[in-house]
């Protein structure tokens, strides 16, 4: 099954997400993600697009499409993708359900995180990640002391360019006005459930384990 998983920035889609691809062998497809790969490159397209992302708005469709139209038409993904960060607006929706069209597939859940703002600023402000092995900590609720390599002495933890506090306020504002449309989009299919995002991590885990096997067990 495809899925899509909602929420603003600092709710836990990707935590959540690494969660359902263990879980369910699934796929995660992070727009966030591929973005920043172009961006590491260090190419005058990579530079564009990085200018984007720190100014807290979106990159444009036509990028974004092109770059899930390469996921979705990958036999190996077929039926086995977590959309996160994507779609973040109703036209990123609509092409993705053409796309999907196009490639025999279709999206059978759509999973909201809810998250009080206050929580995400701290969520994201504190947010570091392990360049070795990729592991996220929080230094307010989760500071770095374990990762999941063993020999992680030389650990070198990053902060994301877009995680401060003036282009968090852009991007909660880019959420409410683009992409909050977007859940309404969903909820009219009658595939969105909502979730408490601010439960501990395991607790909000559980829960979409329970949603997906439900789901799982209608459409087999
Ligand atoms: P994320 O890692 O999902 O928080 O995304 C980081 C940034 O990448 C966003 O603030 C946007 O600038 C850009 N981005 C990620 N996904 C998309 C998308 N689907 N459409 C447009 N821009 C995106």
């Amino acid at each position: 099954m495809n899925l899509v998983i909602f929420g603003p920035p600092g709710a836990g889609k990707g935590t959540q997400s690494a969660k359902l691809v263990k879980e369910f062998n699934l796929f995660q497809l992070s727009t966030g993600d591929l973005l920043r790969d172009e961006v590491s490159k260090k190419t005058e397209f990579g530079n564009k697009i990085e200018e984007i992302m720190k100014s807290g708005g979106l990159v444009s469709d036509e990028i974004i499409n092109n770059l899930i139209e390469n996921k979705i038409s990958n036999p190996e993904y077929k039926n086995r993708i977590i959309f996160d960060g994507f779609p973040r607006n109703l036209e990123q929706a609509k092409s993705l359900d053409n796309l999907l069209k196009k490639y025999n597939q279709q999206m059978s859940l759509a999973l909201n995180l809810k998250v009080d703002n206050q929580i995400l600023v701290k969520r994201i402000t504190g947010r570091v990640t392990c360049s070795v092995c990729n592991k996220t900590f929080n230094t307010f609720f989760d500071p770095p002391k374990t990762c999941d390599l063993k020999d992680c002495g030389q650990r070198k933890l990053i902060t994301r360019s877009d995680d401060n506090e003036e282009t968090i306020v852009k991007r909660l504002k880019t959420y409410d006005e683009k992409t909050f449309p977007v859940l309404d989009y969903y909820l009219k299919k009658g595939i969105m459930k909502n979730i408490d995002g601010m439960q501990e991590i395991n607790a909000i885990s559980d829960q979409l384990f329970t949603i997906i096997r439900a789901v799982r067990s209608w459409l087999w």
